[in-house]
């Protein structure tokens, strides 16, 4: 990444739209990135068309994607379009959005400005929360806080410079710290990284040996990364993304059958009806979702029915788009064929990075919540047991 000093105040009243940052993105990066490593040439593309800073506030330079209420269904929206054009890329930025997210909702305002000063700059930023065995260990040193252990999973390790990952202190609940990967440099692994897919979202492990950081690097309270409508209310961005790479999918086949001739067929022509459905009903899946998310992300302190409400209808629009995408995607291998399983036939990667990205946290119990939910809430629901 270019990291520079901030660029000065545009000189024109209002910072570019999202649309306008993501038809930027788009000419710049008109498709999947190379799969040899970290994406830097796309990430530096999505520096330059005013992405990274998009979730900042307006007169922060930003459009304040995800910050400010009524956001979300542009956050989605672009979120998707990254997904559309690569799934790494959009996952890689998907971490950018809720890093900054969780910086605005739980840091103090001097983290927040801070963290709004490097986006400008051009520093990416990421959530690092998974772990295998041990995790990273928090600990008091003469009054320093010192860290000590390991994450898996780590899109972006060894390039991203702003992760916000979860520690813990003994017997408390995880908490947020943010690392300046500059002045704090961390061990990183990409030797266990070889997926059948998501090869570009360089997703490996890091490791901190007994690193000394300051008390203003811990974002919010312990406990806070896992509260809710945050947590799983912020589902809905990965499963944008994911949508976006099922929209490429029906694209790519599309342009199959009509460059071989085979747009025809009647069962080819009905296969392609049914993919633009189920495209189409994740898109109204994304829309109710930034609806409920409307109401309580950017909300300081959101209404207990309105923060339930936007956790559920995350769960059920995660789970709806999971098997749209799953659905799509076969669909997408029965049309094409096994020349799609073939280098270089962009459903080769798209398929492998759409199957392997799809695996989010606990699905089952995702669902069960959906279910717990209708089953709590009967009677009290207008429209049946849906949303
Ligand atoms: C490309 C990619 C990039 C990623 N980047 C990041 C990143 O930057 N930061 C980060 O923090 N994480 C990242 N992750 C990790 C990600 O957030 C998930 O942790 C991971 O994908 C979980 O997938 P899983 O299928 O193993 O989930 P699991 O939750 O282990 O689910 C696997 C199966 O087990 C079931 N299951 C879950 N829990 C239980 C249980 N207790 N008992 C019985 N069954 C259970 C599930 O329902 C499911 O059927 C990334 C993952 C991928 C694939």
């Amino acid at each position: 990444m270019n990291i520079q000093t901030p660029a000065p105040a545009p000189t024109q009243a209002f910072p570019p739209m999202a649309p306008e940052r993501v038809a930027r993105f788009a000419a710049a990066v008109p498709g999947p990135v190379p799969e040899d490593g970290f994406p830097l040439d796309a990430i530096e593309a999505l520096e330059r068309s005013g992405l990274l800073t998009a979730p900042l506030p307006v007169d922060q330079g930003g459009c304040g994607l995800g910050l400010v209420p009524g956001t979300m269904r542009e956050l989605l929206d672009t979120l998707r379009a990254a997904g559309r054009i690569d799934l790494a890329v959009g996952r890689l930025y998907e971490g950018h959005c809720n890093a900054l997210q969780l910086i605005h909702h739980f840091g103090t305002p001097e983290q927040w400005t801070a963290a709004a000063h490097d986006a400008a700059a051009g520093h990416m930023f990421a959530v690092w929360n998974t772990q295998g065995g041990r995790g990273v260990d928090l600990s008091d040193r003469d009054g320093r806080p010192v860290l000590d252990g390991e994450k898996t999973f780590c899109s972006g390790a060894g390039d991203i410079t702003r992760p916000l990952i979860t520690v813990s202190a003994a017997g408390q609940q995880p908490r947020m710290c943010l690392i300046r990967a500059e002045e704090l440099p961390m061990g990183f692994d990409l030797t266990a990284w070889k997926p059948l897919g998501m090869v570009a979202s360089s997703s490996g492990a890091i490791r901190i040996d007994d690193m000394t950081i300051e008390p203003a690097d811990l974002i919010g309270q312990p406990g806070d990364y896992h509260l809710q409508p945050w947590f799983s209310g912020g589902a809905v961005r990965f499963a944008a993304v994911h949508l976006g790479g099922a929209e490429a999918l029906l694209d790519e086949v599309v342009e199959h059958l009509t460059s071989r001739g085979r747009d025809g067929d009647p069962y080819q022509v009905a296969r392609v009806g049914t993919m633009a459905v189920a495209v189409e009903s994740g898109r109204a899946w994304l829309a109710r979702a930034a609806e409920a998310a409307d109401a309580v992300f950017g909300h300081g302190d959101p209404a207990p029915d309105a923060a339930a409400e936007a956790v559920h209808v995350a769960n059920m629009t995660r789970t709806a788009i999971e098997r749209i995408c799953l659905d799509v995607l076969e669909d997408a291998v029965r049309g094409i064929g096994v020349a799609g399983l073939l280098k270089p036939h962009p459903l080769e990667r798209r398929g492998g990075d759409l199957t392997t990205y799809l695996r989010q946290p606990a699905p089952d119990a995702t669902l069960a919540a959906v279910g717990k939910h209708v089953l709590a809430t009967r009677g009290q629901r207008s429209s049946g047991a849906g949303a």
